[in-house]
């Protein structure tokens, strides 16, 4: 009937209406969790192929929400993308990993590299993004070969986008770029040669399936000799179980990181384990 039918209408304005409020109010609690430090970068080590040595690990925000308690990125990191506020979460996450990295390095007197996740939207097309990773390195004394910038494969699909001179720029300046969920963004690979790309992270989606799935292993193969005739080091990402373990060390795969070796935890956790300091 008619009015059924408005009721219906009125009880999904009402729904939308309550769902852009609590929107609202989420990117308000989050403009106040950056001013008072409510954020913290977890890290998830990335064990070379033997599943024992630690030579990098991969910086994961979380919010230490006062009510919520322990809040992952996929709850605030989209949201934040759609209102200009990742700007400023990846000022911070830059300024916190340099910190940690060089924190690190000075205890151990050796690099142990920091990967940071980089959506495009925080990468302007001027150069200041870029600028202020070199600055910041400088500022914390950091040799800049220790950090990896994280990036989509959507992020460089455009050989004519500003952000391609601004990711050269980058590499040309020592800071390593690594491929994030390689494998199930865009098939085009032509900005594995236009850049100087140095790590490939291969989807969790495809070494999931790898011991059920003979395609999976076939696609795993390939990426790893492509990899290795371009001189491109190799992460599986997701490892879950020492079957999948196995498998990667038969295809020569360079670094692994999962939950069958460590979660991310938190940085003072990280040293603990990972962090071996140089004798008094
Ligand atoms: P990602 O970059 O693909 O990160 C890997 C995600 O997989 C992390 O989730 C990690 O905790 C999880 N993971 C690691 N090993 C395993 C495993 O063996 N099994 C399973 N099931 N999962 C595993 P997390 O920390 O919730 O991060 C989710 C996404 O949020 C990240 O995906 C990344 O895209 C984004 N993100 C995280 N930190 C940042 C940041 O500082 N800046 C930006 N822009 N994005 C971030
Ligand atoms: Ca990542
Ligand atoms: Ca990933
Ligand atoms: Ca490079």
């Amino acid at each position: 009937s008619k009015s059924k039918g408005r009721n219906r209408y009125e009880f999904f304005s009402y729904v939308i209406e309550e769902q852009a409020i609590e929107k609202r109010r989420k990117l308000e609690e989050i403009r106040v969790a950056l001013k008072t430090d409510q954020f913290v970068l977890y890290y998830q080590p990335i064990f070379d192929i033997d599943g024992i040595n630690v030579g990098k690990a991969e910086a994961l925000i979380r919010w230490q929400h006062p009510q919520l308690g322990l809040v992952g990125p996929n709850e605030f990191i989209p949201l934040a993308e759609q209102n200009g506020l990742i700007e400023d979460i990846g000022n911070w996450v830059r300024e916190q990993a340099i910190k940690d990295a060089a924190h690190w390095f000075r205890l151990t007197g050796k690099v142990t590299q920091v990967s940071v996740n980089t959506s495009p939207l925080q990468i302007d097309h001027a150069g200041k993004w870029v600028d202020e990773w070199l600055a910041t390195c400088n500022k914390f004394g950091l040799p800049r070969d220790t950090m990896i910038i994280e990036v989509t494969e959507n992020t460089l699909m455009d050989p004519d986008s500003p952000i391609q001179q601004q990711m050269h720029r980058l590499n040309q300046y020592g800071i390593d770029i690594a491929i994030d969920d390689f494998g199930v963004g865009y098939s085009s690979l032509a900005y594995l040669q236009r850049l100087d790309i140095d790590i490939l992270k291969i989807d969790r989606s495809f070494i999931q399936h790898m011991e059920t799935n003979e395609s999976s292993i076939a696609l795993v193969r390939a990426i790893i000799t492509m990899a290795s005739h371009l001189n491109v080091k190799v992460v599986a990402e997701g490892v879950e179980t020492k079957g999948q373990h196995q498998i990667l060390q038969q295809l020569s795969c360079d670094y692994l990181q999962g939950y069958l070796f460590a979660k991310p935890m938190p940085a003072k956790d990280f040293i603990q384990t990972y962090i071996k300091p140089l004798e008094a």
